[in-house]
């Protein structure tokens, strides 16, 4: 479903962030992308939504070959793609409803969505997606009325109204605390086998990964050093 061919990005500060990945992550998949800070987690993960502009190299969405799409293509391949982040990126003055609603018009054109009316398809999938995530009463409040942990329910909830193949996540959980973060990992997964969603969850506490994937990716200075099933991790990767 996602193909990553010899993907490399080079800041043009010479830091090489990712060298020559190659990555195949079939339809339905949850990964965990683990990896000490620096490793390039982020970059790839942005090279992919092309967020950052990958230096060479493929990434195929289906039959689709995203690093040399034009800007209504991007466009459209990007709302294949869900995108959950480390701080939420909801906009506080908005209520939860209008933030899940701006999922609709995708993330880079979010703050439309006030002066935007959705049809009531639109509202009921919302008020799905919040019951669903235990925030239906919440649907109301402004979204800086709320906890880190309800703030990332809405922001997952704002990923899935796109109804993406895709969910691309930086971090979900570095905000929150142990158990929250437990809760956020359990409901993305939970949620991927649901609607058998593919994603990659950009994760550096490894025992977090290991509790709710299948498989495990560790990067180490741009270059993928392990790939398998989080019993086969050694510590220390
Ligand atoms: P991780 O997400 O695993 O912490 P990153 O993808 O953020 O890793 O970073 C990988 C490498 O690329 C690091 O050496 C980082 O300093 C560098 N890097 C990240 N973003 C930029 C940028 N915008 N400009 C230059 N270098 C960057
Ligand atoms: P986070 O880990 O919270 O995602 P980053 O480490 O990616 O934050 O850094 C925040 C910003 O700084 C991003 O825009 C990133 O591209 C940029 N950045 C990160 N590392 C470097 C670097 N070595 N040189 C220049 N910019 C960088």
């Amino acid at each position: 479903m996602l193909k990553l061919k010899k993907l490399v990005k080079t800041y043009r500060t010479g830091d090489q962030a990712l060298k020559a990945i190659d990555l195949e992550v079939p339809e339905g998949q949850v990964l965990a992308l683990i990896g000490p800070s620096g490793a390039g987690k982020s970059t790839l993960i942005r090279c992919i939504n092309r967020l950052v502009e990958p230096t060479s190299g493929e990434v195929w969405l289906g039959d689709i070959e995203l690093t040399h799409l034009k800007s209504s293509g991007l466009r459209r391949a990007r709302r294949e793609m869900g995108m959950i982040f480390q701080e939420y990126a909801l906009v506080e003055r908005l209520t939860v409803m209008e933030n899940v609603l701006s999922g609709r018009l995708g993330y880079v054109g979010f703050w439309r969505s006030l002066t935007r009316r959705f049809p009531q398809s639109d509202v009921d999938e919302a008020f799905r997606l919040l019951d669903r995530v235990g925030l239906l009463e919440m649907a109301d409040k402004r979204a800086d009325e709320l906890s880190g942990g309800q703030r990332q329910r809405v922001g997952i909830c704002r990923a899935l109204i796109q109804n993406p193949k895709l969910l691309l996540v930086d971090e979900p959980t570095a905000s929150l605390d142990p158990k929250t973060s437990r809760q956020i990992m359990r409901l993305i997964c939970e949620l991927c086998a649901e609607r058998g969603l593919a994603a990659i969850i950009n994760i550096h506490d490894v025992a977090l990964a290991q509790m709710f994937v299948q498989r495990v990716v560790g990067l180490r200075f741009g270059a993928i050093e392990f790939d398998g099933p989080p019993d086969a991790l050694v510590p220390e990767v």
